[in-house]
């Protein structure tokens, strides 16, 4: 009997992760759900299980802790000796919110997708911590963890890393032409670069200096991060050509991410990363989808 495939989500405990989790599941395949807390991350196993769900386990992991990542390579080197789907999920917004925000679903009920974002960006505050630790978490942390699982996704036979991106890290809402022809000239694109990128990126954050050099203003961080991360994805497709390495868009999906205020279901937005996830073989690789389907940087 062929080995089951294993997979690891990241920030699996709830919103678009927990549905990940769920569904590639019951799609019969091993899921280790990671959480970086470990009463919240058991919670969503013990959920899972109630719904019959039994090919689930759960492995702490805070992506911007190495040790915590190499404890979950280790896990999985021990247990399995190869991992076949890495989801990198977990992210943060990158701005302090005030923790009592009312989000109340009626209240969205005829704001269009600009207004909600809009409502969004007011219950925040883009500080410079806030900017600097999602940079961390949403680009740095998902890099690390790809990296330390990296020889275990290529000792599988169809190893597949789906990135959880965002429509916001399209390259549109680079304002600086010539910032935006480097991220998309692939076959220049390096880590160091990105690396670079980002200390600009917060150096100018820092100096209020965003609109003025042509970075995007709001959710500055965010989309900087996911702009990164899907540059990223291209590289490492280029240079590991054996495995399918994409970025998915879920969808605008109501979360606690987006504070209820999106348009579709988790069980919507899980859809269209797992339809990424479990692609037909020969599928693309270096890719964007936007909600399930191919689209361009
Ligand atoms: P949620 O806020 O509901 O969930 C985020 C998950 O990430 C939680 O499990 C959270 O854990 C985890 N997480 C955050 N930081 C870390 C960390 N340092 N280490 C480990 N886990 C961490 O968000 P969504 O479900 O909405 O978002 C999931 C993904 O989808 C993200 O990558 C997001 O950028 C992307 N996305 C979402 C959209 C939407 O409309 N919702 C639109 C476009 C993209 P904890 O519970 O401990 O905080």
């Amino acid at each position: 009997l062929p080995i089951r495939r294993v997979a690891v989500v990241t920030g699996g405990n709830k919103g678009i992760g927990l549905e990940v989790c769920r569904q590639l599941a019951a799609a019969g395949v091993t899921v280790v759900l990671t959480a970086r807390d470990e009463t919240r991350g058991t919670e969503a196993v013990e959920k899972l299980k109630g719904m019959g769900l039994s090919n689930v386990v759960f492995h702490q992991l805070e992506i911007t802790d190495n040790s915590s990542i190499a404890r979950l390579a280790d896990f999985l080197n021990k247990l399995f000796g190869k991992l076949d789907i890495l989801v990198n999920n977990a992210s943060i917004g990158g701005m302090e919110y005030n923790p009592e925000i009312d989000s109340n679903n009626e209240q969205f009920d005829g704001m269009d997708m600009q207004q909600r974002f809009e409502w969004m960006n007011k219950q925040g505050q883009q500080t410079y911590d806030a900017a600097k630790n999602g940079v961390q978490t949403n680009y740095y942390g998902a890099t690390h963890v790809i990296r330390a699982l990296l020889p275990l996704l290529l000792s599988s036979p169809d190893g597949r890393i789906v990135n959880v991106s965002s429509d916001f890290g399209l390259l549109r809402y680079v304002n600086n032409e010539d910032l935006k022809k480097e991220l998309d000239n692939v076959d220049n694109l390096t880590e160091e670069w990105l690396d670079e990128l980002l200390d600009k990126f917060l150096k100018d954050f820092k100096a209020g200096m965003l609109e003025a050099h042509g970075w995007p203003t709001m959710f500055a961080a965010y989309k900087m991060a996911k702009v990164a991360m899907n540059a990223y994805t291209r590289i490492l497709a280029r240079r590991h050509p054996s495995l399918r390495i994409n970025c998915a868009h879920p969808g605008y999906v109501k979360t606690d991410m987006t504070m209820n205020s999106g348009f579709l279901t988790t069980e919507k937005g899980g859809r269209n990363i797992v339809t990424v996830v479990l692609q037909p073989d020969g599928g693309p690789t270096g890719a964007f989808f936007d909600e399930g389907r191919e689209a361009s940087f």
